[in-house]
């Protein structure tokens, strides 16, 4: 635990009122004060917390941490003069909120000598931090971030919020950029690094695929010496940038296409609407996994938490139980009854090619002889990729033999052409400009169709396809 002057020496700020404060924990809302927190004043995207330094220390926070060249009586809710602040309540005022805020983290970090298990890459990654957790939570006080904060917020914040005793953080750390994992790295200094694979996610962003990998090494670049690097045996670019890397690496896969996957997994069975049964394999260890999840990709990401928990002394047994209640931040793919007897995967939160190719194998996978639907939105942010991407998610929905494949806008249509060039019948290819063009064609083919069939519904956020898959439910 910090005292008010402990903070304002940390931030290198300045304290009025009382010094001695306790605090612990911070808060970017004042609304959501328990009591005791360090409120940071930052920008919204409305408001401003400088607005809200006053309610804060009403709602509990014990000290507030704002920006110097605001301090004056412009900002109405302020106190206007040291003796204005609130009996038992600290103001640090300092050149930057968000530099301290990352400050602070990096020293609360070393503060509770916690290990750090970071999670990057380009698809899975909220899923696999929180199979990290689940695994490592069998045996260890375990602290992660919340849902998706991970950035260069959300992970300082969770970082200031770990209770003292934690003994591992696990941290997913985003990026949209070469030098962000860098600099997430800085505050978090991890000591073990997962990548969940080097897709072609942001490539409008980072231009090509090597700056992609560069770009994810950084989490690699950033462990210690003897860090063990967590990596995907499946996904090419990790296997290259393995070759050259001298921290040791330990590769998960089920297939081992580039490296040989020391802990792999075998016999996939589908397991209910959306369970996966498998057995985990490492060394002699073998392990039955009920996973509570469809698809092979999320095998990936439970064959990565059981990769780390190797690594903190977990036996693959005891990973499969902490995987088995695995709890999801926000479970993205939803399964439920659609019309005309119907059974809809939504999975709208958003799209790449790789996450497009995991959720059509999961529809033919769930369907198995039963009819399937997929019906597929623009994927944004693939740059020159855009066209081949298209296409390739074409071919891929092609070769499972689709009923019938519905594209929705323009840049859709190359999935279309994708499809038709991989020999999906013409008539099964419906291309159409709208979400309402797409419902619309939807209910007529599911008319049509042998009851039972599946559907899948997917694009990206901006496509907001949660209409379409909002149509297409069963009334109730
Ligand atoms: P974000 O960049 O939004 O933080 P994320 O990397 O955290 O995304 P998740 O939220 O875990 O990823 O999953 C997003 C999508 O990726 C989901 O549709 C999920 O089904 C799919 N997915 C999960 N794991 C994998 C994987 N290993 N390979 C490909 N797709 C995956
Ligand atoms: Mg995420």
């Amino acid at each position: 635990m910090w005292r008010g002057k402990d903070v304002a020496r940390l931030a290198g700020g300045t304290l009025l009122g009382d010094a001695e404060v306790q605090v612990r924990g911070c808060l970017l809302d004042s609304r959501r004060a328990q009591g005791g927190e360090i409120f940071f004043a930052l920008p919204g995207e409305r408001r401003d917390g400088h607005e809200f330094l006053a309610a804060a220390w009403q709602a509990g926070a014990a000290l507030a941490l704002a920006d110097q060249a605001r301090w004056g009586p412009d900002v109405k809710t302020w106190p206007a003069r040291p003796s204005e602040i609130p009996p038992g309540k600290a103001l640090v005022l300092v050149d930057s909120v968000p530099v301290a805020l990352r400050t602070l983290a990096k020293a609360w970090r070393e503060r509770i000598g916690a290990k750090v298990v970071a999670v990057t890459g380009s698809n899975g990654k909220t899923t696999t931090k929180d199979m990290v957790a689940a695994v490592l939570g069998r045996r260890y006080r375990v602290c992660k971030n919340l849902e998706n904060h991970n950035n260069e917020l959300g992970l300082p914040f969770t970082v200031l919020n770990a209770p003292p005793d934690t003994e591992i953080l696990v941290l997913e750390m985003g990026m949209r950029g070469l030098g962000q994992i860098r600099a997430l790295t800085e505050i978090a200094r991890p000591d073990t690094g997962v990548i969940t694979n080097i897709g072609t996610a942001h490539l409008e962003l980072l231009g090509s695929r090597e700056k992609i990998a560069r770009a994810k090494w950084e989490l690699v670049e950033a462990l210690p010496k003897d860090g063990w690097a967590v990596l995907n045996a499946e996904d090419r670019p990790s296997a290259e940038k393995a070759k050259t890397d001298p921290h040791p690496a330990r590769f998960y896969g089920l297939r081992g296409d580039w490296m040989k996957a020391e802990v792999s997994g075998t016999d996939l069975v589908a397991q209910g609407a959306m369970g996966t049964g498998f057995i985990a394999a490492w060394g002699g260890e073998r392990a039955q996994v009920r996973l509570p999840l469809p698809g092979e990709h999320h095998v990936l990401d439970a064959l990565a938490a059981l990769a780390v928990g190797t690594i903190y002394g977990i036996s693959l047994a005891e990973g499969a139980r902490g995987l088995e209640g695995v709890e999801l931040s926000r479970m993205r793919l939803e399964v439920r009854p659609g019309i005309e007897g119907s059974t809809l995967i939504s999975d709208v939160y958003n799209a790449n090619p790789a996450s497009m190719q995991a959720s059509l194998g999961i529809l033919k996978e769930r369907a198995g002889t039963s009819p399937t639907v997929a019906i597929l939105g623009e994927m944004y942010e693939l740059g020159e990729e855009s066209k081949s991407g298209h296409n390739r998610v074409g071919r891929v929905a092609a070769a499972l033999g689709l009923s019938s494949l519905i594209t929705v806008g323009a840049l859709a249509e190359d999935i279309a052409v994708g499809a038709r060039e991989a020999g999906l019948d013409s008539d099964k290819v419906n291309i159409c400009a709208t979400r309402e063009e797409a419902v619309e064609k939807a209910v007529h083919i599911l008319k049509k169709l042998p009851a039972g069939a599946w559907v899948l519904v997917k694009g990206s956020r901006g496509m907001r396809m949660e209409t379409v898959s909002g149509a297409l439910q069963a009334g109730d």
